[in-house]
């Protein structure tokens, strides 16, 4: 192929390759940007999928950039259905194949961003294709579900797995006023999170008629006529009787393309990248869910799927694979989703991440208001905050409550970023009205009372 320009391939155009693409074409506008993307979507907002479901938001408000305006507005050339197939490092070449035609071409690069994302985990039992089987990822998937549940409208609908994608899926359901019956094999939803914040999440669901069954795994389904009939849940357990199964049990990163190109994965089965993005193949850069990142409070390698991130180190990788210079930092792991009323917020380490880590944690849980007491609106916030015992360095903290959680987190987040003592976060300066926050606000009171359980080493 002959070429004047400088081109830069990025593979994958969602959140990371997007925000790669955007980002080198900004600092350098004569750089040539060809984007891959294998499905017909780019831009998507896989994050409003679940909301897409439940209608609340309609499919033609998911995407935040057309194809026509990344090409005319930002000057970034996108094409969707192609999927690269095959990285040679040495010729310094990608092969995309067009998923319409077949056909492939040989494409050189000066260099790649890889931004592949993560897929979702079947259990191996799942071996025949099923029009009423379901996992969620990609805009595609969300809009196969979408358009079999106008067309077929289903009413028993299983969900398999209560982490934060299953239990946001849950809800859709529930909107559209579906029997939802949610497994998890853990004995609580929400797997890691500290146990008296899920038994509020676990009344919210049955609360809202959600049939969950923790401690069950699904050991089987049964086809019948290109569907799951019945989903087994071991002996001595009726099989359940369904319409409609969504496995939400877990996702893996997607680097099959770059392990097959020799680019080094890590101990997390993500590709290895240092602060700037690239990973340890000349001119090959990666962002977003297909890499590991670097956790600030453990200090070591880990995997975060979450969106904040994959835009951010998206953003990295192009500016770096442009000729700049920009580092990514690493995360502290905060999540939050809504759970019909509830609010639930987390950031910093699980307690399986600090046992994972060696470390010597403890744990406080305050209940504490959202608001004055006397304030209408006023909601009570559960607050867990993870300390290491001997240093009372904070780790971590989680959140749940129908009023003021989802943002209150941040200040856990910043504390961690700015790794304050469990004194210091006692003693911010958070602000006070009726309407937003008591006198005391709920992160003052949880930090002071892990200080009070701590070991009373320091005097302040
Ligand atoms: C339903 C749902 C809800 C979510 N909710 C939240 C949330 O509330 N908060 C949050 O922080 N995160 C959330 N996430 C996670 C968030 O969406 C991801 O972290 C983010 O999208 C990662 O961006 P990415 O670009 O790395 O990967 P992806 O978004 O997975 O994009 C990767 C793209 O690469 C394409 N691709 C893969 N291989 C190839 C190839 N060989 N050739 C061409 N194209 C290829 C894929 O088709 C895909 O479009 C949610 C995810 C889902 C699915």
């Amino acid at each position: 192929v002959s070429r004047n320009k400088k081109r830069i391939i990025v593979i994958g155009g969602n959140s990371a390759g997007l925000s790669a693409a955007s980002r080198a074409k900004q600092l350098n506008p004569s750089l040539d940007v060809l984007v891959i993307e294998k499905t017909p979507h780019v831009s998507y907002a896989s994050c409003g999928i679940p909301y897409m479901i439940a209608g609340v938001v309609k499919p033609e408000r998911m995407f935040a950039f057309s194809v026509k305006e990344l090409q005319t507005k930002r000057g970034i050339e996108v094409w969707t259905n192609h999927e690269a197939v095959a990285i040679d490092t040495v010729k310094r070449t990608v092969s995309v194949v067009s998923n319409e035609t077949a056909r492939e071409q040989i494409l050189a690069y000066d260099k790649v961003v890889l931004a592949t994302g993560a897929k979702p985990v079947l259990p191996n039992f799942c071996v025949e294709e099923a029009t009423n089987m379901f996992t969620i990822r990609t805009l595609v998937d969300g809009l196969r579900l979408h358009d079999m549940i106008q067309k077929q409208q289903p009413q028993k609908v299983i969900v398999v797995g209560a982490g934060a994608l299953g239990l946001e899926i849950v809800e859709a359901f529930r909107v559209l006023g579906l029997d939802v019956v949610l497994i998890e094999k853990s004995n609580q939803v929400l797997p890691d999170v500290e146990p008296q914040i899920t038994a509020i999440v676990e009344e919210e669901l049955s609360t809202h008629n959600v049939v969950s069954h923790t401690n069950t795994t699904v050991e089987g389904v049964e086809y019948d006529d290109n569907r799951i009939q019945r989903v087994s849940l071991g002996v001595g357990k009726e099989p359940l009787p369904c319409d409609l199964v969504v496995f939400c049990a877990g996702i893996q990163p997607n680097v099959t393309l770059a392990e097959e190109s020799g680019i080094a994965i890590g101990g997390n089965r993500a590709i290895i990248v240092n602060d700037q993005q690239r990973t340890r193949k000349l001119d090959i850069y990666a962002a977003g869910d297909c890499t590991e990142t670097y956790h600030l409070v453990t200090k070591r390698s880990t995997w975060m799927p979450l969106a904040p991130a994959a835009l951010k180190q998206g953003r990295v990788a192009g500016a770096n694979a442009a000729g700049g210079h920009m580092r990514f930092s690493g995360v502290v792991g905060t999540t939050m989703l809504k759970v019909f009323n509830q609010q639930i917020a987390m950031t910093g380490l699980t307690i399986a991440e600090i046992k994972k880590a060696n470390l010597d944690a403890e744990v406080v849980v305050v209940t504490q208001d959202s608001r004055a007491k006397y304030y209408p609106g006023n909601q009570p916030i559960t607050a867990a905050v993870l300390y290491e015992r001997n240093t009372r360095r904070l780790l971590g903290a989680q959140m749940v409550g129908m009023d003021g959680v989802a943002h209150r987190i941040n200040v856990f987040t910043s504390a961690l970023h700015a790794e304050l003592s469990l004194q210091e976060i006692r003693n911010l300066d958070l602000g006070y009205a009726p309407p937003y926050a008591p006198t005391w606000d709920t992160v003052l009171v949880a930090g002071s009372a892990a200080l009070k359980k701590a070991k009373p080493r320091l005097t302040n």
